[in-house]
């Protein structure tokens, strides 16, 4: 199935959803898990249950796992591969913005066995929607860890693609319809997306029949990001770095952050021909969009973009949200994006 073929702008979610409050802390990024064991592996099911019954009620077209079964967007997947020692934690400067505790490598990475592939069969099951699952992609997560073994990013980048298309592969296979790297990393090492950023990515994705989508943002609305983000001026001109490369690249989805950030609109042409997954939702803040908002945002992105080519969506992970936020402001985007589909009509 063509993921973003559910209809004429389906809706879908970037990244994670709140974790209900029984099984893990909530309102953070990292929180712990309050279940262990057998508890943990039910607790997690029934969250992703819960997720996905959300998604379809507030008009979700392309569902996925909102991150209930991982803790992390990176450092999850990157614990489940031999090579690396994830007690060995090491506290790194990431996205050469803020420090974070990560797992260390300590010899050569290999994935011994699926990381995500039964919580994706788990989620097949339980709707008939087209469902995307986010891995992370090569750069993000080299820039998510202490490299203690092979001493090159480049190198290191080129291993986990490997790895990732073997995941990648395996998921399809799974069912899933969509395939979605997630690569902050890309709005700051500009060097490196050019050198070898793009062409991991690529391998990343060789040979997948799923769609593909690579996301790039500003990351989550933490401190650190929202105090980064006043820095960059008036105008956040960081795509027009990675964009013409992705232009030329095998990947079908561009994924951008949009709505509250100064992104110009119309930077959307540097990726003509790809579809384009635009962030109307604010995951920074606890205001709900109105409707209104969000169709007003989608009207705008309208003028670099096909209506057959755009996939509304929210801006990122929405973890860090009171949960009755986020689940609102997935209403507000389904309502906004069938504001303008009917004006389409
Ligand atoms: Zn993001």
């Amino acid at each position: 199935m063509n993921a973003s073929g559910a209809g004429l702008l389906p809706t879908a979610i970037v990244g994670s959803l709140p974790k209900p409050s029984w099984l893990s802390e909530t309102e953070k990024l990292w929180g712990d898990w309050k279940l262990s064991g057998a508890e943990l592996v039910e607790g997690k099911q029934d969250a992703l249950r819960s997720a996905v019954l959300e998604q379809e009620r507030r008009g979700i077209h392309i569902v996925s796992d909102g991150e209930q079964t991982r803790q992390h967007f990176v450092t999850t997947f990157i614990e489940h591969l031999s090579g690396v020692d994830f007690e060995r934690r090491e506290t790194v400067r990431i996205r050469d913005r803020y420090d974070a505790s990560v797992p260390t490598v300590v010899g050569a990475v290999s994935r011994e066995k699926p990381v995500f592939v039964e919580d994706a069969r788990f989620l097949r099951s339980l709707t008939d929607r087209p469902i995307k699952w986010a891995l992370p992609g090569p750069m993000t997560m080299i820039d998510t860890l202490a490299d203690r073994h092979y001493g090159s990013r480049e190198k290191l980048a080129w291993e986990f693609a490997t790895i990732l298309n073997e995941e990648a592969r395996e998921l399809e296979a799974a069912g899933v319809d969509l395939i979605q790297f997630d690569e902050p990393a890309f709005n700051v090492f500009f060097d490196d997306v050019r050198d070898w950023g793009v062409a991991t990515l690529e391998r990343a994705a060789e040979g997948l029949r799923a769609e593909t989508a690579v996301h790039i943002c500003y990351g989550y609305g933490i401190a650190a990001n929202t105090e980064w983000k006043a820095t960059l001026g008036s105008e956040w001109r960081q795509y027009e770095e990675s964009f013409p490369l992705l232009q030329r690249s095998s990947i079908d989805i561009v994924s951008l952050e949009s709505q509250h950030s100064h992104v110009p609109m119309d930077l959307i042409e540097l990726v003509r021909g790809k579809k384009v997954m635009l962030g109307a939702i604010d995951v920074a803040t606890d205001e709900v969009e109105t409707p209104e908002e969000v169709a007003h945002t989608l009207r705008r992105v309208l003028h670099f973009v096909d209506a057959e080519k755009l996939i509304p969506s929210t801006n990122c992970g929405m973890a860090p949200l009171p949960r009755r936020v986020a689940l609102e402001k997935m209403s507000a985007l389904s309502a906004g994006a069938a504001i303008v589909r009917d004006e389409l009509r």
